[in-house]
């Protein structure tokens, strides 16, 4: 019988599902967006992860910036290449993330990824299907920045339930940031809302925040946007030091409280 013009697309959409390896469990996974590098979309990734962690919750990072990973240095993380007859074994933190980067499998770790985008997009697919992640409440996808083959891949190919966006004051000024949203709207990805990086900085004398860019604008875009505001983190050399350090387990501040709230009504659907 001749398929109708929904059952035909939706196996369009199908074909490009990637099965999850038989020995991994996962429940929700989140994807990590921003329209351009180094606004702090790993930062954020690597908090949320900590965030849902602390909340006893099974939580992992899967690096899906393939040639820019900054994930395992975030958490003290070397080389990592280990595999048994399950498929490929996650490198676990301190405090029991699991993470997945190609950097803990390459031999060096400043060997630049020179390989063309689909074979990078292969990567992020394998480190879906062969990965053994075990039982997985919230996965974090630290998605490379922009638009591209890499995030156009994982949006296709992996089940995101929602995904998160980053953005500086500075970035909202230049609208880089409305192009990854709009194309999670196109391929139907829920936005869960997004996290204004560096937004401001507290004065080291009296405390008072400084608004480095200017006044934020984060509240008249979101609201012109339907987006809500999961979170505001300043500008704070304390965060860098730790994540340079290999410590971001160990930062405990509540940026991304409104953040963790939301995730967990997901996981209570
Ligand atoms: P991206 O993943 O978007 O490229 P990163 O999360 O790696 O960006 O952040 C870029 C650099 O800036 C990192 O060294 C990070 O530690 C630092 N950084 C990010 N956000 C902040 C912040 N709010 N305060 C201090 N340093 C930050
Ligand atoms: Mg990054």
């Amino acid at each position: 019988m001749a398929k109708s013009p929904e059952e035909f697309k939706k196996q369009m959409d199908d074909n490009f599902k990637v099965a999850l390896s038989e020995h991994s469990h996962v429940k929700k996974v989140i994807g990590i967006v921003s329209g351009k590098g180094g606004v702090g979309k790993s930062l954020v990734t690597g908090l949320s992860a900590v965030a849902m962690n602390n909340k006893g919750y099974k939580t992992a990072i899967m690096d899906a910036d393939i040639t820019g990973p900054s994930i395992p240095k975030m958490f003290g993380i070397g080389k990592h290449n280990y595999a048994d007859e399950t498929g490929l074994i996650p490198a676990v933190t301190e405090k029991g993330m699991k993470v997945m980067s190609l950097n803990m499998l390459m031999d060096n770790e400043t060997d630049p990824v020179v390989w063309r985008g689909p074979v990078i997009a292969g990567i992020v697919k394998q480190f879906w299907s062969d990965v053994n992640w075990g039982d997985v409440d919230f996965m974090f996808v630290d998605m490379p920045p922009g638009t591209g083959d890499v995030p156009l891949t994982v949006f296709q190919s992996l089940p995101v339930d929602g995904i998160i966006v980053v953005s500086t004051p500075q970035e909202l000024v230049e609208m880089i940031v409305e192009k990854a949203i709009n194309m999670a709207n196109i391929m139907n990805i829920p936005v869960l809302g997004i996290v204004e990086n560096m937004s401001y900085m507290n004065c080291p004398h009296c405390n008072e925040p400084i608004y480095v860019f200017g006044k934020s604008k984060i509240e008249s875009y979101a609201a012109s946007k339907g987006l809500d505001i999961l979170g505001r983190i300043p500008l704070n050399p304390a965060l860098a030091e730790k994540c340079d350090a290999g410590k971001a387990e160990d930062i405990d501040e509540d940026y991304l409280a409104s953040l963790a709230y939301v995730l967990e009504g997901m996981i209570q659907e």
